[in-house]
């Protein structure tokens, strides 16, 4: 499998927030749909995952000060954190792009939340951008 063949789209767009009791109407009367709400222990974050067509959003709640969320906003403010892109196989596409001299913050897939396995590039392999891969079991 080639990584054109192992990538299958953008699964989901990550957006920091401080909280999504106050940034959720705001996306429901965009039009998006909320779909569930988790808490991730393991990230120290909340996530309301927010629909549209094929489209799906992510919000971002930080659960503690040591959260990843939280040094982000401390950093950067509220705004789009990451692209998540959806592949078939997460470990290969780790493999190859680790073959190819890519710089990654994960060498194996960990969980996410739905059962997915996740893995994330580091920003600076693409331009600033820090970019998810998901092996999502359920599709999109
Ligand atoms: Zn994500």
């Amino acid at each position: 499998m080639t990584p054109a063949d192992n990538l299958k789209g953008l699964h989901h767009i990550g957006i920091a927030v401080p909280s999504i009791a106050e940034a959720l109407p705001r996306w429901l009367a965009m039009g998006l749909s909320l779909q569930s709400t988790d808490v991730v222990p393991t990230e120290r974050v909340k996530v309301a995952v927010l629909i549209a067509g094929s489209t799906r959003i992510e919000l971002l709640e930080p659960t503690s000060e040591d959260s990843p969320i939280a040094k982000f906003l401390a950093n950067k403010g509220p705004g789009v954190h990451h692209l998540a892109f959806h592949v078939g196989d997460c470990q290969l596409q780790i493999d190859t792009l680790t073959t190819a001299g890519a710089a990654l913050l994960d060498q194996a897939p960990r969980q996410g939340a739905h059962d997915c396995k996740v893995a994330f590039l580091h920003p600076k392999q693409l331009g600033g951008v820090l970019t998810e891969l998901v092996e999502d079991p359920h599709g999109h």
